[in-house]
């Protein structure tokens, strides 16, 4: 059998100039790779020196991967402070230059443009605004902003004064922000008026409000002013940070922490379960943050560089602040959707601000493409160099219009591949080091060593052309420590089903090159008639007719089978579901994979279950398929609810 994936072996090599002018080559990512192996210790000594330290570290690694004894640290007799290597030390060099650009939700109102020097004024300021509300070293403090240059103040002013952060998504709901600032007992909440998004705006204090009904009295709410819409106010609970501003001092001298402090909690995204409370540190994630931000995306001085990620996501902490700003980047910070005023927004910001490189997640890639390519053959993209992806395996068909259309078959593909838990990127190609192919992660990061194991046994599956369960030997220093209040959870998660290695929960396989494609969860993989295959492999297939815009495929009980293949597909804006469609979509998918993958079962689902930030909830979509909708789960990180009606409503063969 050769599933979709693996047929499209077409090498994209990077362009004489590209590998000119990259941090790190073909034979600088061979030499360093093998010096990461080779000695750990020394490699990441070297690196830890990407950051300035209070304290330098003499230890480097400290790492227990038995399960029962987990333990990871590392620079851990160092002492440093995150905010002061974020913006004080580069004051010096480069106060004046832009730090943060911020995009609005509306093109008419203007953008900003953050200098170095002003954002630590304002990160100061709010530093002792937080103060003065009694936070002090080792507190939590819940933010729930938009992407308004303030989440950034939050963040770094959190870090200064040595309080943990814990971002909750601006759109989940009061639910979901009272069990974030419960389950980490949070002494205050940040948040603003309103959030506007796609020219609508949600009541983000009203949300708060609500929240804090169900939390303890002594909770304190700090409100940023966005709209100046109208919002209810409680004495002596909630404070006016617009105002306070005006007092506060714009100097706080940076705390000083230890590298096994915690930086941030931050909840995962739920698509498989109930979310998990990751905890970050403060030294090592710095300096991996730092060093993947600067070498992945081939980051220079000067250049203007943009994650639309969301700062609730991992993604927007190591890549919109923690990485770029403690490289003294200039990072853009947009707070609006790509759809808004219309489907050329990215494209539209990339052209005005003259973005070089550009990061952003599959759901978007696909959702754009659904909608033509003149949207984006209206702007500029000269300034382009890179383009990135993270979230989800990135199907051919997106990957090759992203390639062809948006990078005008010049800009590197960057698909990395790592996790909330892994704060940083663990697999992707390098710009200037590796040939790309449309839909694999391709090469390991510095000092991080995949491993196929065979999922039943756990045994190390040695040599190329293997799949199996994708586990890291050995720790990186950007790794998770903990779940915040459940280190048990954490062993139970990461370090109990095979033992001596950080299971990743992902499926993998390294191909006949020794190139690693990620093929879906582990959940994912389903087995028909014997045949075990990553569902993302039949999903890629109906992606690539014409008529499909999205697909999502789960396995079901299936009495010869074992399991069968229930597929979920979603029409192109201008395509009607049909029975002959039903059959062509059977056939093609027959011709593309092989008579094994053919579909059992064809929903037409006018809407996918995605999580806020934009992936498919399969685990919903099982129970779906398998007539069980009494026990759905945590359903509370879900985007929109109703389609999971609908999709009951409407189940195939009911
Ligand atoms: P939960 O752990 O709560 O179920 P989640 O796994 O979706 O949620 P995240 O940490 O946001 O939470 O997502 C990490 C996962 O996203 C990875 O384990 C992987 O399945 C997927 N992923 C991320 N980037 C890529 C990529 N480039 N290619 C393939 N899959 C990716
Ligand atoms: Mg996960």
């Amino acid at each position: 059998m050769s599933p979709a994936a693996q047929t499209e072996t077409k090498l994209y090599a990077p362009s004489a100039d590209t590998v000119a002018r990259a941090h790190v080559n073909a034979e600088t990512y061979d030499r360093m790779y093998a010096a990461s192996m080779a000695d750990p210790e020394g490699f990441w000594a070297e690196q830890g020196k990407r950051v300035d330290w209070i304290k330098p570290f003499t230890q480097v690694k400290d790492v227990n991967y038995n399960f029962g004894e987990v333990s990871i640290n590392w620079y851990a007799d160092g002492t440093l402070n995150v905010a002061a290597n974020c913006i004080d030390r580069h004051l010096a060099t480069r106060g004046d230059q832009t730090a943060i650009i911020w995009e609005p939700d509306s093109p008419t109102e203007p953008a900003k443009h953050i200098t170095y020097k002003e954002l630590h004024g304002s990160v100061c300021r709010m530093a002792n605004i937080l103060e003065s509300l009694g936070v002090r070293k080792g507190d939590r403090v819940v933010i729930y902003l938009p992407m308004i240059p303030e989440a950034a103040y939050a963040m770094l002013a959190c870090a200064r004064i040595g309080a943990i952060h814990s971002i909750v998504f601006a759109g989940f709901s009061p639910d979901a922000l009272a069990a974030r600032i419960n389950g980490c007992d949070a002494k205050v909440v940040i948040t603003a008026d309103e959030a506007p998004r796609g020219g609508r705006k949600t009541p983000l204090k009203s949300n708060a409000d609500a929240a804090l009904l169900h939390c303890k009295d002594s909770v304190k709410c700090l409100v940023v002013k966005r709209t100046g819409g109208q919002t209810t106010w409680i004495a002596d609970r909630d404070f006016d940070y617009n105002e306070m501003a005006l007092e506060a001092s714009d100097y706080c001298a940076p705390a000083e922490m230890g590298a096994e402090d915690p930086l941030f909690i931050l909840y995962t995204s739920g698509s498989t379960g109930q979310p998990k409370g990751v905890v970050h540190t403060t030294g090592g994630y710095l300096v991996y943050a730092a060093m993947t931000h600067e070498i992945t995306f081939d980051y220079h001085d000067g250049d203007i560089y943009w994650c639309t990620a969301d700062v609730g996501w991992v993604t927007g902490h190591s890549y919109i602040v923690y990485g770029p700003l403690a490289n003294g980047a200039t990072t853009l910070m947009f707070e609006g959707v790509p759809t808004y005023p219309d489907a050329g927004r990215f494209w539209e910001v990339c052209a005005k601000h003259k973005v070089n490189q550009f990061y952003t997640a599959p759901t978007a890639i696909r959702a754009l493409m659904g909608q033509g390519t003149s949207f984006v053959e209206k702007h500029d993209l000269s300034d382009l160099r890179l383009l990135g992806t993270v979230g989800e395996p990135i199907n051919p068909e997106a990957w090759n219009w992203y390639n062809d259309v948006v990078g005008k078959g010049k800009c590197p593909i960057v698909d990395t591949w790592w996790q909330t838990e892994t704060g940083g990127h663990l697999m992707t190609p390098l710009p200037g080091a590796h040939a790309t192919k449309p839909g694999a992660a391709m090469k390991p990061f510095f000092g991080v060593q995949p491993v196929v194991l065979d999922p039943q046994s756990g045994v190390e599956i040695s040599g190329n052309g293997v799949e199996g369960v994708l586990c890291i030997k050995d720790s990186w220093p950007g790794q998770m420590r903990t779940v915040w209040g459940d280190h048990e959870r954490f062993q139970k998660t990461y370090f109990a089903d095979y033992k001596g290695y950080y299971f990743t929960g992902d499926g993998c396989r390294r191909d006949a090159d020794g190139d690693y494609w990620i093929t879906g969860r582990v959940d994912d993989v389903i087995n028909v008639s014997g045949h075990r295959m990553g569902t993302a492999e039949v999903e890629s297939a109906l992606v690539a007719h014409a008529a499909v815009a999205e697909a999502a495929v789960v396995g079901y009980p299936h009495e010869i089978k074992g399991q069968g293949i229930y597929c979920y597909v979603t029409l192109m804006n201008d395509r009607e579901p049909s029975d002959e469609l039903m059959k062509e979509l059977r056939t093609w998918v027959r011709t593309e994979i092989g008579p094994i993958a053919s579909p059992d079962v064809i929903q037409w689902a006018p809407g996918l279950p995605k999580t806020r930030s934009g992936k498919i909830m399969r685990r919903i979509l099982r129970k779906i398929a398998e007539n069980d909708f009494g026990s759905l789960g945590d359903t509370s990180t879900l985007a929109d609810p109703s389609v999971v009606d609908d999709l009951i409503a409407n189940r195939a063969g009911k």
